[in-house]
């Protein structure tokens, strides 16, 4: 212990904390036993989809209570067929949120039909049930809600809407992985739900995509679709029982998952609660300390839900020393990772070019796109992780970056 008497004390205290380790924005939880499930399935003989992607299938339809879970390799690729499966295309017109990512838009179009966009409630930047009665015409047939950030869509709304005007919901549910709303769990309640199982979602396979449904019919649509439209599957071909004949009854996608990542999202869906708890613990302690600031606002969670707190999106009021954009670049020269959730559709040229929408036309969520960043928030980012940035985040919006 001699060596620490002349070493002094005030050099081995981290005196800045630019001085420890970045925290990412993201740093997905892959343990041993993740590890261990991808190597037994590469060396099982079996890697594309088979055998895992089955028993992944069945072990997320009974966590959810669905009684059909067809997987894919991504949220887009679920959105896409699911469309498609439900016969949405010319001529149909499909209304969903501005306030999302690119994909749920884009495999609008790429199931031949027109997105419409509503605008969000001030809350939750979830869909706006008002607006969407709006922009309701007689060729509206599908909606597509999302749940922004976790937080449930009012589905009581958007289900008398449906029930009114005869129309189909089919939800973007890539961010709501657990959540429910009013008890009941997200991926029941439509004709059909996509989830995500990107890199960065809840829980992850790498890359990789789930739909679930209680209609069988719909549920044998998607399996053969997913597979170039072919009668009878590879597993199905190649096994004992399998004959080398098909028939293609459509012209199918190329939208199968492979057992590589059924069987990382085996080990994670048993995480799942426990992921959802941490991230729901990380949540509370920013808002604790966030709300007290009033230069920000803190997300707010309704009555009645549970929140699968897939990011926490941090909002500046006017009154805050510094702008969102140097906040960001504040927070990345501290070294803490931050992102923006989301640039809205109606903000992109080619959708702005396409569907002739402007910011004016959606207030609430050009207002908070100008104004958010979305926060470090995983299961194992640490309680010091959290102190540095919650001090760092309430330190510049109070004080600006003369503090440095
Ligand atoms: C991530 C995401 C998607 C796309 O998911 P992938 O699995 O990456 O295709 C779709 N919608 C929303 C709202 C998302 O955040």
């Amino acid at each position: 212990m001699g060596q620490s008497l002349n070493s002094g004390v005030a050099t081995a205290e981290p005196s800045s904390t630019s001085a420890e380790a970045p925290i990412a924005f993201h740093r997905p939880p892959i343990g041993e036993e993740e590890i261990a499930a991808v190597v037994d399935t590469l060396r099982s003989g079996w890697i594309t989809m088979g055998p895992k992607t089955a028993e992944f299938e069945n072990a997320f339809a009974s966590a959810i209570g669905a009684r059909h879970a067809i997987a894919v390799s991504s949220c887009t690729a679920a959105l896409h067929l699911g469309l498609n499966a439900l016969g949405i295309g010319a001529g149909d017109e499909v209304i969903t949120s501005t306030y999302t990512f690119t994909a749920t838009v884009a495999t609008i179009l790429h199931a031949g039909a027109r997105p419409v966009l509503a605008d969000c409630t001030p809350d939750t930047l979830n869909i706006d049930p008002e607006d969407l009665r709006r922009k309701i015409t007689p060729r509206t047939k599908a909606i597509v809600p999302v749940h922004f950030a976790g937080h449930p869509v009012a589905m009581d709304a958007i289900e008398a809407l449906a029930r009114d005007h005869g129309l189909i919901v089919l939800e973007d549910a890539a961010h709501a992985l657990p959540a429910a709303f009013e008890g009941r769990t997200i991926g029941t309640l439509s004709a059909l739900t996509a989830f995500s199982f990107y890199a960065t979602k809840n829980i992850t396979t790498g890359e990789g995509g789930m739909l679930t449904t209680d209609d069988e019919a719909l549920a044998d649509r998607l399996r053969q679709r997913r597979l170039h439209g072919m009668s009878r599957d590879a597993w199905r071909r190649y096994t004992a029982e399998g004959s080398w004949r098909y028939d293609v009854a459509y012209p199918g996608f190329k939208y199968n998952m492979t057992d590589i990542n059924a069987a990382l999202g085996l080990v994670q869906l048993k995480k799942m609660e426990r992921f959802r708890v941490a991230r729901e613990a990380i949540a509370t302690r920013y808002s604790e300390y966030f709300r007290k600031i009033p230069e920000l606002e803190v997300p707010s969670t309704r009555p009645n839900v549970k929140h699968s707190w897939h990011l926490y999106v941090l909002r500046l009021r006017p009154s805050a020393k510094i702008s969102r954009d140097r906040l960001i670049e504040a927070l990345k020269q501290r070294g803490i990772g931050t992102s923006q959730h989301f640039i809205p559709i109606h903000m992109h040229s080619y959708y702005q070019n396409a569907l002739g929408v402007r910011a004016e036309h959606y207030p609430v969520a050009s207002a908070a796109a100008d104004s958010s960043l979305s926060l470090p928030l995983y299961p194992d980012l640490s309680e010091r992780e959290v102190e540095r940035i919650t001090s760092a985040v309430g330190q510049l919006v109070q004080q600006g970056e003369t503090g440095t």
